[in-house]
């Protein structure tokens, strides 16, 4: 069965058509500036020719419309017609305590994700006009929803309750959520093959490091603590996020800046992280470059993110009462081989060894890091997030 996967954003649309038997993906692409002037989408066929096509794109519905057409295009198109599309199978950000899986989305189903929007609403609201766009355009087509909330629904309430008053939690549901949950899954199921181990019996640490980033505690197959919270900011230094600070500093921002609640959360969120701290880039490649070329606040910012994740590893490692695996995985994870020898070289003492020739000459692709004695297994393992969805729709649908 062929699923298209969907991730809606509020401006941009991703979509992957994905063959669920061979897991070959047919075609794939992006629409870009939906709403605004300039949109245009991007689309690639397998094997063929990357197209960039600039259209007006007012609404989503137009957008996925585009896709559609695009999908079956008599010349560059992947399939005859739209009933060859079995399933889409939607990304969704936030499914808050009320989903602890995937779900076939029925009109029921999407008031209850609407109603977990406050939760989320950068990205809660933007997701559902796409799911909505796509009902419509194709009614008869069966739709699942795929939570990035929902691995983590299984942490123990000594992981997500924060040290707020209680009634915070039970009056508005103040809690650690955690995200990447689909990623985690994905990888830490791939990792415990690839490196042998039983997942019903296994403690493993999932390292997405993206831009966004989040750690991940896996045991026995499911998530018992993880860093992000009741949004993404929490947690690492990020790309552009802050991760974890005081609290107080935020008042302090502040009264030191004049500024309003806002808009020291927009510096939290969009001008903190290694972008803040180098003042150069939220990219790290531009920050090695820059560090290699001596550039102290680029060196500053990749040690404080090695720094940082070390620590939450360490953590992790209390948590489960020990560890089998450790999988890096995500942008920096599948790329970056410096990030991954900085976070590790915190972990020598748990007897964690990297294999620096394989360290620093693979990029993306499934391998085992560490050396062969090293007491813990360290492996790549590359995140595939639209494969998942396309797996977890087809496995609801079955
Ligand atoms: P997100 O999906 O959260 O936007 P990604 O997983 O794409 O983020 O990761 C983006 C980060 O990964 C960037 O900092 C970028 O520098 C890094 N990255 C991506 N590709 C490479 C690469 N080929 N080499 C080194 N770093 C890379």
């Amino acid at each position: 069965m062929n699923i298209l996967v969907i991730n809606c954003g509020s401006s941009s649309l991703k979509y992957q058509l994905i063959d669920s038997i061979s897991e070959k993906v047919l075609a794939k692409g992006i629409c870009e500036r939906i709403g605004n002037q300039g949109s245009r989408i991007v689309y690639q066929p397998a094997g063929g020719e990357k197209e960039i096509t600039e259209a007006p794109m007012p609404t989503h519905k137009n957008a996925i419309q585009m896709v559609l057409d695009s999908l079956v295009n008599e010349t560059t198109g992947v399939i005859k017609d739209l009933s060859e599309v079995g399933a889409v199978g939607h990304r969704i950000v936030h499914g808050g305590e009320k989903f602890n899986a995937s779900v076939v989305l029925t009109e029921e189903v999407i008031k209850e994700i609407e109603a977990c929007n406050e939760l989320a609403p950068l990205h809660n609201p933007a997701n559902i006009i796409g799911i909505n766009a796509c009902r419509e355009l194709m009614p008869n087509t069966p739709m699942v929803g795929v939570f990035d909330t929902a691995f983590h629904q299984t942490m123990p309430e000594r992981a997500y309750i924060y040290g707020l008053p209680y009634k915070f939690y039970t009056d508005y549901k103040i809690r650690r959520y955690g995200f990447h949950g689909t990623s985690h899954s994905f990888v830490s199921k791939k990792g415990a093959e690839l490196a042998g181990l039983d997942i019903n019996h296994s403690k493993i640490i999932v390292c997405h490091l993206g831009n966004g980033a989040s750690i991940c505690a896996v045991e026995n197959g499911k998530s018992i603590d993880t860093s992000m919270g009741l949004t993404p900011l929490e947690g690492l230094v990020m790309g552009t996020r802050s991760g974890d600070i005081d609290p107080a500093i935020v008042e302090f921002i502040g009264k030191k800046e004049n500024a309003s609640i806002d808009r020291v959360m927009d510096i939290l969120n969009k001008e903190s992280g290694v972008l803040g701290i180098s003042g150069i880039s939220s990219d790290f490649r531009d920050l090695e470059k820059a560090s290699e070329e001596g550039d102290e606040h680029a060196t500053r910012a990749r040690e404080v993110f090695c720094y940082r994740a070390a620590k939450v590893i360490g953590g992790y490692i209390a948590a489960l009462h020990g560890v089998d695996l450790i999988c890096f995985t995500a942008g920096l994870g599948e790329n970056d081989a410096g990030i991954r020898k900085g976070i590790c070289s915190y972990l020598d003492y748990m007897g964690i060894q990297l294999d620096d020739e394989v360290n620093n000459s693979h990029r993306a692709v499934d391998v085992k890091l560490s050396t062969p004695d090293s007491k813990v297994q360290v492996w790549m393992v590359p995140t595939n997030e639209e494969l998942a969805i396309a797996k977890e729709t087809l496995a609801l649908l079955k």
